[in-house]
Parts: C-alpha cells; sequence; structure tokens
C-alpha cells in the first residue's frame, strides 16, 4: 500500500482532505501549518513563534474535573466507531521499557512478539510513565513525569484512514467545547525513524501549546505484516488544562486544594509512586523497582516529610484507577508510597547530620526517626532542626 509520504506529496495530501483549511508555511520555523483561520504564525509557543499562550482565561471560569473530560472524550470516540482499548499492565514483561510508556505498546505483542496484525481502529486512554527530564516537571507546562496518554491506533490503515483518525481529533477537540480557530496542524518538516518504521508527524496545537501528535508510520522493512501503522497520541492532562483555560498547568493535576499551591513537583513524584506502587511495584535496589527509590528521593527534596502523602496518593488512586484496574488496594499502595517516601526523608536527615548509621528502620515515621537522633546518637534538636531547614 502506497501512502503519500515525502515533503512536496504529504503536504498536498493533507490539505486535499482539510477543506476550507488556510495552509502556509511559517515564517520563524519553516514548517507548514494548517489554521481555520489565516494567522501568520504556525503560532508554537514553545519554538517562539508566538509569545504566549492564547488560551488563558479565554473562557467562563468552570472547573471540568479530568474524570468528566476524560467521560466525554471517550463517549465521542465510541461514537466515532473506535474500539476502546487497553493494555492490562503498567508493568510489562519483556519489551524495550520498564514501564508502559505511551499507548501504541497496546500493539508490542504484534510489533515484537509475532502476533498476527489485527483490523480496527482502537481508542486508549493508557496511563504512561516517562522520566527522562525530571528537571522540565513543574517549569516546563505539560511535563509531568506520568500522564494520560490518549490515543487512537490503527494497524495497516491507509492515508484515508489517517485524515479519518485527524477529523475524529479535531471533532473531539470540539466537542470538549474548545475553539476551532485556536488549533493549528503543523507538519514536522522531514520524515523521521522509529526501528522499522519511518514516519510523518503533525503536531496538534492549541493557541500555541501541543496537544498531542498525529503520526503515519510506514515499514522499511517489505517483509513486515505491518505495512502501515496510525499513532495519534495526545497528552490527556494538556488537554484537560486547555478545556479549563486554568492559568497554570499544574492546577489541574492532583487534589485542587494541593495542585492549585505552590509544589508541583511534590504531587507529580508521589501521583507516579502511586501508578507504579498501585500497579503492583515494590521499592528495589536495582531494576524497575529502583525507579521508585528514585522518585522518592525526589520527593524528599521537595519536602515530602511534611506533606499531606496519604491524600495525595488517596486522590492520585482514585485518578489511575479509572484507566487501569490497580493491582493491589489503596491501603497496600499508600503503605507502599509512605514508607519509601519515610526512607527517603529520613535517610536525607540522616545524611545532612552525618548521621548515616543512626537508624535501624530507615522507613519509619519521620517523627519516631527524630526521637531515635536524639536520643541514641545524640544529636540535639537544634542540630535537627538546622539540618531540616537547608531545603
Ligand atoms: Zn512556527
Amino acid at each position: 500500500m502506497s501512502v503519500p509520504f515525502l515533503p512536496g506529496e504529504f503536504e498536498p495530501a493533507v490539505a486535499e482532505h482539510l477543506p476550507g483549511w488556510h495552509h502556509r508555511r511559517c515564517p520563524r520555523c519553516d514548517r507548514r501549518f494548517f489554521a481555520r483561520r489565516g494567522r501568520p504564525t504556525c503560532a508554537d509557543v514553545r519554538l517562539g513563534c508566538a509569545a504566549e499562550y492564547g488560551f488563558l482565561d479565554r473562557r467562563h471560569p468552570t472547573y471540568r474535573p479530568p474524570l468528566d473530560v476524560l467521560h466525554t472524550a471517550r463517549t465521542h470516540f465510541t461514537d466515532a466507531g473506535f474500539t476502546e482499548a487497553r493494555i492490562a499492565d503498567m508493568l510489562p514483561d519483556g519489551g524495550d521499557t520498564f514501564f508502559v510508556i505511551a499507548g501504541v505498546q497496546l500493539f508490542d505483542d504484534v510489533l515484537h512478539h509475532g502476533a498476527p496484525p489485527r483490523d480496527g481502529a482502537y481508542f486508549i486512554a493508557q496511563p504512561s510513565v516517562r522520566l527522562r527530564a525530571p528537571h522540565k516537571i513543574g517549569v516546563r507546562p505539560g511535563i509531568l513525569s506520568s500522564f494520560v496518554n490518549l490515543c487512537t491506533e490503527q494497524l495497516n490503515g491507509s492515508f484515508t484512514d489517517y485524515t479519518a483518525h485527524l477529523h475524529a481529533w479535531l471533532a473531539g477537540l470540539l466537542a470538549l467545547g474548545l475553539d476551532e480557530d485556536g488549533v493549528t496542524l503543523i507538519v514536522e518538516l522531514e520524515p523521521d525513524r522509529r526501528g522499522d518504521f519511518e514516519f510523518r508527524t503533525i503536531d496538534v496545537n492549541y493557541y500555541g501549546f501541543e496537544l498531542g501528535e498525529a503520526i503515519l508510520l510506514r515499514t522499511t522493512d517489505p517483509a513486515s505484516p505491518v505495512r502501515t501503522m496510525l499513532d495519534f497520541g495526545f497528552g490527556f492532562e494538556r488537554i484537560v488544562w486547555v478545556v479549563n483555560g486554568a492559568d497554570s498547568f499544574s492546577s489541574m493535576v492532583g487534589p485542587p486544594r494541593l495542585a492549585l499551591g505552590d509544589n508541583p513537583r511534590l504531587i507529580d513524584f508521589l501521583r507516579t509512586m502511586t501508578l507504579l506502587a498501585a500497579a503492583g511495584l515494590t521499592p528495589a535496589n536495582s531494576g524497575r523497582g529502583h525507579v521508585l527509590r528514585r522518585l522518592a528521593k525526589l520527593a524528599a527534596e521537595e519536602g515530602a516529610g511534611s506533606a499531606p502523602i496519604d491524600d495525595i496518593v488517596a486522590h492520585s488512586y482514585a485518578y489511575w484507577a479509572a484507566f487501569t484496574t490497580p493491582r493491589v488496594d489503596l491501603a497496600t499502595c499508600t503503605a507502599v508510597v509512605r514508607a519509601e517516601a519515610n526512607r527517603a526523608v529520613n535517610a536525607r536527615l540522616a545524611a545532612r547530620l552525618g548521621a548515616r548509621s543512626a537508624a535501624t528502620r530507615l522507613d519509619r515515621d519521620p517523627d519516631d526517626f527524630i526521637v531515635e537522633l536524639v536520643n541514641r546518637n545524640k544529636v540535639s534538636l537544634g542540630a535537627v532542626r538546622a539540618a531540616m531547614r537547608r531545603g
């Protein structure tokens, strides 16, 4: 099956399926883009093609909780003929990654284990974990260590199927109350490569903020039973942000009274720990269990010692359970997260006091740990206070 692919054939083919959309080259980033209304640039804030996001505080303030947004999206895509699917296990056996990192892994059995390609267009709302750039969390909007990858996926789809997915997404964004004038479809300049596939990408932006990507892949292996793949992946929490037009991305992530505070990084790390612990992961000194340990350390640096950990875990647990079935109950999940957070908080304090070997059990309650430091290690309360103050 041949699909329009190379620059010079891909863009005109897309244009043909977007009647009434303006189509031009962005003078700043050089990419071609489509918009409902004529606009001078592609408006991508990340690349400097616009100065700020155009959706902030545009809307009449109504709080639409994430799970309400999910319900609308789910109804839209199933009504549009997509079959809802899910990946049962956040902790896949084998494979390239410790965790599920994207909804397209729905097809891992086909792509990596020789299962026959499945027909049909799928909708999937998949919790995903990516720890590539923890320093950007809470700094750059849209970046989280765990998020829901809202996707539509299809194997061996045609170019017409690709544009059908694109239209389903455009209609879905409107169903969520977004304004079509704010949507820009930006064509990435060159084909890229992923394993045995090369692909074209259209970024779907909303008033300058990237919501997702519409990817068309074709195989470079003539013997492959998978000739093309349609992979539309959106950041669900990103969509929730623009639907609410809230003033900050992080204000929509976590329990509202805490999300409106100023420590999005702490909420993010505990929320990811909750997702992993709910999937049955336990901390370890190596392998994927070590990721829990690493997240706890990051949470300790953000003040986990005085945070309402149980509340953040309970809220996160309920959130993730809307997308994936937990493998352990809330009490077990909370105990795992709390013990590991305590361990990181206590280890940090002990290290600062030069009392690393002090405690018999690092994962104990931080108050008990302090009492032990004073009574057994003869550390003064003043010294503990100073160590805690150093941030
Ligand atoms: Zn641009």
